[in-house]
């Protein structure tokens, strides 16, 4: 395994940080303490800001095929390296090792595709006529600001700083307080890789304090944030002072709708991978399942089925499937949210014994219910409880479906083409997967509408949150 980064990376430099505090990072399994990291003061913050700005001026002049080199490399070592990293990311997180492997590799894919967008980076020329010619180009934004959560805490960077780099941005990165770990060893990546000193720094500390830095800077031409709607709502207020660009990656109330005419099979392979990838932590995990009502007697019993056999425990045991919560806040929500539903009647499925578990552990729980004011209908539940509405018709689903202020992903199963026409064209939500409970990917645009925010993570797409565009006008 890599020994924990225990520095912060501050302008090209690995340093402690110039507070007083320590970030203690805590293993959610058993609540040990696995590493102390000293916490930035409002200096470090100035300095990597100022520091990005000198290097800005040289790294925006490297040539596209060169960056791309550079991406291309990010990528090799983050493969070469994903064993020994995967173990710090599940240590840190919670989630099994098997799917830590598998956000680094995602991670990877980012930065694949962003060496070959920064190598087909192109203006247009437009000829109005023999005396007037119009000029298009992209430049990148400069200094970018990244703050990133803790449910994938190298991907979510990871696919940030690829797009970014390949536009030729620099960045003052900040993960989440609990999980520096994963993002600090990508630092180190990228270092290696011969991104140049000062063209990331990734600081550990208090987020209100570097937020606020980040924020007010005049320096800081844009930043891109991935986490809660709230903190999404707070940026948008702040960033109002210096009008900064903002892309915000914010939460979801994905609804899975499995029509009568679905393959249940794999309706239900969906839902699991859908439901109980990092425990139900992700922000397109299905929230909401829909289940027609002649085939809920169906559903419900395989896919109880199916939870029962989800394994629990350390994400390093193997053949784990649901490690634990992020914190004891976390167990402390689903708990609420499993009493509200028993409360209000809701029939409670539960198969998994955890009282000998020591660390943040909550079990698989489906309930069903008719009721549609159950909080965990409402909200963002962000642990491993599924909730069923049985439904009679398209019309009644769509509607439901659609009746939450968020916008992010969404999900049905249906082997009848007139109607995935259909309901694809009636979901009002960022991304849809059609008969799949998987819809990321590097090649795509990933983002949401509506309360689950702006900007596009991934595609062709995705480069453009990090380039301006300068028109000219040269009359001949
Ligand atoms: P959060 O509380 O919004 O935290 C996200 C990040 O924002 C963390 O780094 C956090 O730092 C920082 N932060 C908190 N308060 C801040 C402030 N006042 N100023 C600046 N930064 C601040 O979100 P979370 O609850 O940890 O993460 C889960 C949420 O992220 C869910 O809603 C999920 O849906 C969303 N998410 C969205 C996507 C997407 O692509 N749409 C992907 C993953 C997650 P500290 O924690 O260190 O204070």
């Amino acid at each position: 395994m890599a020994e924990y980064p225990s520095k912060n990376f501050i302008a090209g430099q690995w340093r402690e940080g110039g507070s007083e505090d320590f970030a203690e990072i805590i293993n959610p399994a058993n609540k040990e303490v696995l590493v102390k990291i000293k916490k930035v003061s409002q200096q470090d913050v100035k300095n990597s800001i100022s520091a990005a700005e000198e290097c800005f001026q040289s790294w925006k002049k490297v040539s596209n095929s060169e960056r791309a080199e550079i991406l291309n490399k990010i990528s090799e070592l983050i493969k070469e390296r994903a064993d020994d990293y995967a173990e710090v990311l599940s240590l840190e997180n919670g989630k099994s090792l098997a799917e830590a492997k598998a956000e680094l590799l995602y991670g990877a894919g980012y930065f694949d595709f962003y060496a070959g967008q920064a190598k087909q980076i192109s203006g247009r020329v437009i000829e109005e006529s023999t005396e007037k010619k119009l000029q298009v180009l992209k430049e990148p934004v400069g200094v970018v600001g990244m703050i990133t959560p803790w449910n994938f805490p190298q991907a979510m960077l990871a696919r940030k700083l690829a797009a970014a780099f390949a536009a030729g941005c620099v960045c003052v990165a900040k993960p989440d307080h609990q999980t520096p770990l994963s993002a600090l060893l990508l630092a180190k990546i990228c270092e290696d890789a011969g991104v140049p000193k000062a063209a990331l720094s990734v600081l550990v500390g208090d987020s209100e304090m570097i937020g606020k830095e980040l924020m007010e800077s005049s320096v800081v031409k844009k930043i891109s944030f991935t986490g809660s709607t709230r903190v999404g709502k707070l940026l948008i207020e702040q960033s109002a002072k210096t009008v900064k660009r903002l892309s915000l990656e914010l939460g979801g109330n994905a609804p899975f709708i499995i029509f009568e005419s679905a393959d249940i099979d794999k309706a239900v392979e969906g839902a699991l991978a859908s439901k109980y990838r990092n425990s139900g932590q992700t922000c397109v995990c299905s929230n909401r399942f829909f289940v027609h009502e002649k085939i809920l007697g169906q559903f419900k019993e395989k896919f109880s089925q199916a939870i029962s056999e989800l394994k629990v425990g350390s994400g390093l045991e193997s053949s784990v499937k649901i490690g634990p919560l992020i914190n004891q806040a976390a167990v402390d929500k689903n708990n609420k949210l499993l009493e509200d539903a028993k409360k209000k009647g809701a029939e409670v499925i539960q198969s998994h014994e955890l009282s000998q578990k020591e660390g943040f552990f909550f079990p698989p729980t489906l309930l069903v219910s008719n009721d549609l004011e159950i909080d965990a209908f409402q909200e963002e539940i962000f642990g491993p409880i599924s909730i069923i509405y049985p439904f009679q018709s398209e019309e009644e689903v769509l509607k439901l479906a659609n009746s939450t202020p968020y916008g992010l992903a969404s999900y049905f199963y249906s082997q009848d083409r007139a109607q995935i026409q259909r309901v694809h064209d009636a979901l009002e939500f960022g991304m849809v997967g059609i008969n799949s409970g998987r819809i990321s990917s590097p090649l795509a645009p990933f983002g949401g509408i509506k309360e689950s925010g702006y900007g596009r993570e991934g595609g062709e797409e995705g480069i453009k949150e990090y380039q301006n565009l300068k028109m000219s006008l040269e009359l001949l």
